[in-house]
């Protein structure tokens, strides 16, 4: 608007328009004057994405794929509070950052579609808009975590985040939002330095280094070490807990070894361990260790006084885990009639 000769004020009227009601013409903005309506038309076309497909869960969770202007694909997931929750108001919408990541984690569909671009802060805003409009309820929580390393798009990504917590757009409180990173140094910094009380979600997957070089090879130039040391500092200065996440992977992370290196990775920090189950990708030799793994896992750190939950897959009869989806329509296995 600046550039434009704006007054300043424009830009909060043009942006309520945009991020608060989804205008998808400017023709709509009606207190925009005629004019700059026009201009605006011309130099900054408006494009939205598109809905290709969309799934839903037994479980109530909805998954969407849109197609950018460009053709790129990109995946969404809106999971409202499940019964057991008994909170209404609650619905999470999981969103991506790029589309496909160079990251290449082994468990990953993503990981293994490699990496194609950056999303716009404008196709991030849109993917939790348009949820929002398909479940007709607001979004109460937002992550990070759909496909693509946020850290490796940080200034569109915190550009996004902001426009979803700003008290004239979306709203949404900042503990409400939460990133997800696989452990990208640089950007870990960067994040304890931003005023906003955003969550950080670190995907651990192993605490043992040969094993996280397995499942995650793109990481091992930033070792374990490094980044327990990068979490006391993001600690030290935001005074907020981080989330580990930690997908337990039968016979290759859940052992004794990697308990005794997940419990000795945590001593010293201010951490929350989520142990997930992993969601097994198509032709992929990696399976999900058992329940009884898993709450063997949660009472052994709950003794060591490590905060630790149990998170359900949600909607895994719908290709719930990361990529799955995308990959799954591109190579045509989805049934059409169960859409
Ligand atoms: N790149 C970021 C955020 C996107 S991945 C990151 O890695 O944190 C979001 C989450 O999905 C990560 O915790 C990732 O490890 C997890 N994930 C990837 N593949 C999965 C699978 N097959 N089953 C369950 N979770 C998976
Ligand atoms: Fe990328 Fe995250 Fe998937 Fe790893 S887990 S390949 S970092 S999206």
């Amino acid at each position: 608007m600046e550039e434009m000769g704006q007054p300043k004020f424009r830009a909060i009227q043009l942006a309520q328009w945009l991020y608060g009601h989804h205008a998808s013409s400017y023709d709509d903005m009606t207190n925009l004057p005629k004019s700059l309506r026009e201009e605006l038309a011309a130099s900054h076309p408006l494009s939205a994405l598109s809905l290709i497909d969309k799934q839903v869960s037994q479980d109530g969770t909805r998954k969407y794929v849109f197609s950018c202007e460009d053709g790129h694909r990109v995946e969404t997931v809106a999971m409202p509070a499940t019964s057991a929750q008994k909170d209404g108001e609650r619905l999470t919408v999981c969103f991506s950052t790029q589309v496909g990541c160079a990251m290449g984690c082994a468990f990953c569909a993503t990981g293994h579609e490699g990496f194609a671009r950056n999303l716009s802060v404008g196709e991030m805003v849109d993917q939790i808009l348009s949820a929002q409009e398909d479940m007709g309820q607001r979004v109460s929580n937002v992550v990070a975590m759909g496909q693509g390393e946020p850290f490796l798009n940080y200034d569109a990504v915190l550009a996004a985040l902001r426009i979803v917590n700003h008290p004239k757009l979306l709203k949404i409180g900042a503990r409400r939002i939460t990133v997800s990173t696989c452990g990208i140094l640089p950007g870990i910094e960067l994040l304890s330095q931003e005023p906003e009380q955003f969550t950080l979600a670190v995907s651990l997957h192993a605490a043992r280094q040969p094993i996280r070089d397995i499942l995650m090879p793109h990481m091992e130039n930033q070792p374990l070490s490094k980044l327990k040391k990068e979490l006391q500092n993001y600690i030290r200065k935001t005074d907020r807990r981080v989330t580990l996440e930690y997908l337990l992977i039968d016979g290759i992370n859940d052992g004794e070894e990697d308990l005794a290196a997940l419990t000795s990775f945590c001593a010293g920090l201010l951490a929350h361990v989520n142990l997930l189950p992993l969601n097994a990708v198509a032709s992929s030799y990696f399976q999900p260790s058992s329940p009884q793994t898993m709450h063997f896992w949660q009472s052994e750190l709950e003794r060591r006084h490590i905060e630790t939950t149990v998170r359900k897959s949600r909607g895994s009869d719908i290709a719930g885990a990361c990529g799955q989806l995308k990959n799954m329509l591109s190579s045509n296995k989805l049934d059409n009639e169960d859409h």
